[in-house]
């Protein structure tokens, strides 16, 4: 058997599309980007994020402050965004440099305008099942997985990955689907002990071909979320023999990554609606 491929930049851009549309509807929109540092790849996921914006007729806003400000600083800055009329969406870069106090930071952002879903207002109401702003990553697995009818209700799901800003929303999305979810990390003993009983596998580690074939079920679907910078480029952190038992996977690139960025600005969408009184906010 070989998986079919989830085709992530043809559903990207078939969003973006909606979203120029929506955006045109709404009027001006603005999203904006704090960046501490000079983390090369920080660099680029933000000039990413500017670019889609440009091209939706979103105006991205792009504040960029040395990696040694100080925590009131920076503070100082995303209380001024909070309260900026022009912007819609705001999300600040990580990781932070060691000085800052990264949880605290995260948390100043006005919830409305928390697109990245960190905020403690934002991932509470999501523990709760009551869904605002959600991370673009694991929205986008969970639009990949409509896109191709993959049923959640009544399967068994694993994720590996318990970070923040992936893996436990991304638990907290099959869940609310009505998936029986395992969420695996680094502790985890016999990986494959997990996953070889999963319908659906979410791999969101960033090592590279953590998960092979021998672990994956006949007729699974795997998401691969993991993306390491190789000599050879862009790797997941799924072995390309999983495609011989899959039915479905997503591929490195042009699975999970263009969903990311095309559901970031669908989330500006949802903000300015928020912030227009068109959607009401919990
Ligand atoms: P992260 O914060 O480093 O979290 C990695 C998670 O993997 C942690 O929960 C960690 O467990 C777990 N882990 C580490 N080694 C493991 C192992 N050997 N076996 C099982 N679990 C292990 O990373 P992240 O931000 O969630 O990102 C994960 C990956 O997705 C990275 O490769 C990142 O580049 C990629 N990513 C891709 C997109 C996209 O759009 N495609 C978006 C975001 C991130 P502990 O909690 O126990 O430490």
């Amino acid at each position: 058997m070989a998986a079919t491929l989830m085709d992530g930049k043809a559903l990207a851009a078939r969003v973006k599309s909606d979203v120029a549309r929506e955006a045109e509807q709404l009027g001006s929109l603005g999203l904006a980007t704090i960046l501490v540092g000079d983390d090369p790849a920080s660099e680029v996921y933000v000039g990413l994020k500017h670019r889609d914006a440009n091209e939706v007729g979103m105006r991205p806003f792009d504040h960029r402050l040395a990696a040694d400000t100080p925590e009131e600083d920076v503070l100082a800055l995303v209380e001024s965004v909070n309260a900026d009329d022009d912007v819609d969406g705001l999300l600040i870069q990580t990781p932070l440099p060691d000085h800052l106090n990264e949880p605290k930071l995260l948390a100043a952002v006005r919830p409305e305008k928390d697109v990245d879903g960190l905020t403690p207002y934002n991932a509470g109401l999501l523990f709760l099942g009551r869904q605002t702003h959600v991370g673009a990553t694991p929205l986008g697995v969970m639009r990949l997985l409509a896109e191709y009818k993959v049923a959640t209700a009544g399967t068994r799901a694993v994720v590996i990955g318990r970070s923040p800003i992936v893996g436990k929303p991304m638990s907290m999305l099959l869940l609310a689907a009505n998936a029986t979810v395992t969420t695996c990390h680094s502790r985890t003993q016999d990986i494959a002990r997990h996953t070889l009983d999963a319908d659906i596998v979410v791999a969101a580690v960033g090592v590279p071909g953590l998960l092979t074939r021998e672990m994956v079920k006949v007729g699974a679907t795997v998401i691969d979320v993991g993306i390491t910078r190789t000599n050879a480029g862009l790797v997941g952190d799924v072995d390309p023999s999983v495609a011989e038992v899959a039915a479905y996977l997503t591929p490195v690139p042009g699975g999970v990554g263009p969903m990311t960025r095309a559901i970031l600005l669908e989330n500006t969408i949802r903000a300015a609606k928020y912030r227009r009184g068109l959607l009401p906010f919990p």
